[in-house]
């Protein structure tokens, strides 16, 4: 039996991901911003399938917050195996001269600062050497970070380019204290997060033009998080799996 808590676990690729660990008898804390209502439907989900469930509300970007999440999750699932650092955001796309600094801001403090407080609070609860039991550490980078999203979000592709540099780090950092770090890759997957940026249909337009002629699907990117997660992946540390149809 694992216990994990995925970041952003009401919508998308982290509620799909909380979906199938709990058709893997894992115990799920789904956390997320804004929308309750969205994450108590992804809780009883889980527990349709047998599973554990508690929400916790909390902006990844706010410290105190963070660490009430990950107290929340620790004493309500009793211990901590797993952690998906999912949470992240676009903005409307654009090129970076009409960028604002209030949407720099945001984008980099969502998805870099808010990456950075998920996965320090992490090391500070399941690191071997500080009491905790090890386990297992997932990232969710984007291919934005190889491809670079010129006219789009050169900000979003920056920011996810620093998780490809925080995976690897930690990878080492970690890696003797207990807890295996990896990374997942997105390409253009079908998710409320196109619309976010203005382009509901983003994921299928641009998907038509992968090697695999279509976007992916969020089950697909949960089945390689899951993985990861897994003793299976036992071996996996420092990995960075592009999952994007071959774009
Ligand atoms: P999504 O459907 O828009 O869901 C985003 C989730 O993040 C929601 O649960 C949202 O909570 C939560 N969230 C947003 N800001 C937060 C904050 N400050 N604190 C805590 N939670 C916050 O997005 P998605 O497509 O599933 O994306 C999930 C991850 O995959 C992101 O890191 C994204 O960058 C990455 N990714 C996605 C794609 C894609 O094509 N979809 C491709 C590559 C990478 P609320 O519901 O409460 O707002």
């Amino acid at each position: 039996m694992k216990n994990i808590l995925i970041t952003g676990a009401s919508r998308g690729i982290g509620r799909a991901t909380a979906l199938l660990a709990a058709d893997r008898g894992w115990s799920v804390a789904i956390n997320y911003a804004s929308d309750a209502a969205a994450a108590r439907s992804a809780a009883r989900e889980v527990e349709a399938r047998g599973s554990r469930a508690l929400t916790v509300q909390g902006d990844v970007t706010d410290e105190a917050a963070v660490a009430a999440m990950f107290d929340t999750a620790l004493d309500g699932l009793g211990g901590l195996d797993g952690v998906v650092v999912n949470a992240g955001v676009v903005a409307p796309s654009l090129p970076l001269a009409e960028m604002s600094l209030e949407r720099l801001q945001r984008v980099f403090d969502i998805n870099v600062l808010g990456s950075y407080l998920t996965a320090r609070e992490a090391a500070r609860r399941m690191s071997t050497d500080r009491g905790g039991r090890g386990g297992a550490m997932v990232v969710v980078s984007s291919a934005a970070a190889r491809l670079g999203s010129p006219n789009e979000y050169v900000d979003y592709a920056g920011a996810k380019a620093a998780l490809d540099a925080m995976t690897i780090g930690l990878s080492k950092e970690l890696g003797p204290r207990g807890i295996r770090v990896n990374a997942v890759r997105p390409g253009l997957i079908e998710t409320d997060i196109h619309a976010s940026g203005g382009q509901p249909d983003r994921a299928a337009r641009l998907g038509a033009a992968t090697p695999l002629g279509r976007a992916g699907s969020a089950d697909e990117v949960a089945e390689s998080i899951v993985w990861l997660l897994s003793d299976a992946a036992a071996y996996a540390n420092g990995a960075i799996l592009d999952i994007t149809g071959g774009r």
